[in-house]
């Protein structure tokens, strides 16, 4: 079967592009969270939707599963080949095909990767942006859509998702189809006023299809770009002070983050809250407004703004922020994976207890933090734990970790973020039982031969 399939793969993207050699396929099997290896039979890389569109018959035929993946960053192993099959690795499906800068949105393939639109914007529409997530910048748009990602604009615009404005999809009956204005007219433009069919593979984990372009909200890029570091040690006042900060409606981007390290850090609550201008003039009343929403605490000398000088608070202006990739190699042996958990903002106090329980009793390196999504509407908290890919005890230990904190966020009212396959099952168990019906009644009619990322979202 296999030659077979490597055989029909070459003839459909050439055999440059297809390959079962041992070490490529062991690179394949994993990504760079905890969870154990997975082999495909193959892996694929399509330049065209023609191309992904055959080799999706070709695995309908053969029965044979298929995996989409983009930089295979989701450190939740997504994009493992949990039945084998075939990885469909989509990095050469990287044109940006449109942007227009009157309406804002840019329209780019399945494989663009978050820091090539971002070069792109700065060389040729340097006026605008997308709001990037602080993965490497090799992650693509479509993965991080397809897992409702967020970034660097997620109070201004809401989580990634909320920035698509329509997708064409290659379905696993082969069906090449379109979400949102751009399946009536030739504007990108958004999801309404059509029933919006783009969240049948919002969430899915590439269970329901294969996105092969997408439609993104830009914003404006601001000639002048300013950082407040907000701190307190009292962690029951954090959801109060993000109500107050968010309600100025001026932050672009606001990150509470809570680490043992640097040792200046240890015990404080800082929330990094970005924010930009088209002159100085602006940027001054905008700071006074952040500054005054939470002059409560500072008048009671509970908590205040951190001084910083310019060469720091640069590098906290950096995007993506280079802390996170910084902390996975912490342990030296580049392994890292986090609880990204959404929830309502009043559950921080209780997220943050749980993380430093957790922390203590597994022994685990960790890094808290959340990122906060829209006015205040929701946040991803995050519990990062780093470990040594090559000391068995040090991954035995996150993965602990890591199932602990998925029950703790369940029990407080949260839901785990691109959750793993144990984490899904939790969800599962937890979901209204008609409404998980309805998902696999859903998925079993996109997917009558069951060949797209199987293993996931599945009791
Ligand atoms: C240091 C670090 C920091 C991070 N920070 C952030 C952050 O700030 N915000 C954030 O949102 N995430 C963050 N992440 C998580 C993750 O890396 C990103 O969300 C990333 O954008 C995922 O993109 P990817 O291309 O790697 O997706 P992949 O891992 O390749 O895929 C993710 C999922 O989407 C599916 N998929 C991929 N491409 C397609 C397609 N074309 N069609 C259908 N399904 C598809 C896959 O099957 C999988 O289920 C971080 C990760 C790291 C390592």
């Amino acid at each position: 079967m296999t030659a077979e399939l490597i055989q029909r793969l070459s003839k459909i993207v050439g055999p440059r592009f297809v390959s079962n050699a041992a070490e490529e396929l062991y690179l394949y099997s994993m990504d760079p969270g905890t969870m154990p290896q997975a082999y495909p039979d193959a892996v694929a890389l399509p330049k065209t939707a023609e191309e992904v569109q055959q080799i999706v018959r070709l695995a309908g035929e053969l029965k044979v599963p298929v995996v989409p993946m983009g930089a295979g960053l989701v450190l939740s192993g997504l994009t493992r080949a949990l039945k084998g099959g075939i990885i469909l690795d989509m990095k050469r499906m990287n044109r940006i095909i449109k942007v227009n800068p009157l309406s804002r949105y840019a329209v780019v393939e399945g494989g663009v990767a978050q820091g090539m639109l971002q070069a792109y914007l700065k060389k040729y529409h340097p006026t605008l942006k997308h709001s990037m997530p602080d993965a490497p910048p090799i992650a693509t748009m479509a993965g991080n859509m397809c897992i409702h990602g967020s970034g660097h604009l997620s109070v201004l615009g809401g989580s990634h998702s909320d920035m698509l404005t329509g997708m064409e999809v290659v379905l696993p009956t082969c069906e090449i189809i379109r979400t949102g204005s751009c399946s009536v007219s030739p504007d990108w433009f958004g999801r309404s006023p059509l029933p919006d069919l783009s969240g049948l593979f919002l969430g899915w984990a590439g269970t329901t299809g294969i996105v092969t372009k997408l439609g993104i909200k830009l914003f404006p890029n601001y000639a002048f770009n300013d950082m407040l570091i907000f701190v307190c040690e009292d962690a029951d006042t954090m959801p109060d002070v993000i109500f107050r900060l968010t309600g100025v409606q001026v932050a672009e981007d606001m990150t509470p983050w809570m680490t043992p390290k640097p040792d200046w850090a240890k015990g404080f609550l800082h929330i990094n809250i970005a924010f930009g201008a088209h002159s100085k003039k602006e940027l001054t009343f905008k700071r006074n407004l952040l500054q005054a929403s939470v002059r409560h605490y500072i008048d009671r000398k509970t908590a205040g703004f951190l001084p910083l000088p310019p060469t720091q608070k640069n590098r906290f202006l950096k995007v993506p922020s280079p802390d996170l990739a910084r902390f996975a190699d912490l342990r030296k042996g580049g392994g890292f994976e986090y609880v990204g958990a959404m929830m309502a903002i009043e559950h921080f106090p209780e997220a943050y207890r749980a993380g430093l329980e957790i922390a203590e009793k597994f022994q685990v390196s960790y890094s808290l933090g959340a990122r906060i999504i829209g006015a205040g509407h929701a946040m991803m908290f995050f519990f990062a734990y780093a470990f040594n890919r090559a000391d068995d005890e040090d991954v035995r230990r996150a993965s602990e970790a890591l199932d602990a904190t998925n029950r703790a966020v369940l029990d407080m009212g949260g839901i785990p973020w691109k959750a793993e396959r144990p984490a899904q099952v939790q969800i599962m168990e937890k979901m209204d039982p008609d409404t998980f019906a309805l998902m696999t009644r859903i998925r079993a009619t996109l997917d009558p031969n069951h060949i797209m990322n199987p293993g996931n979202w599945e009791k």
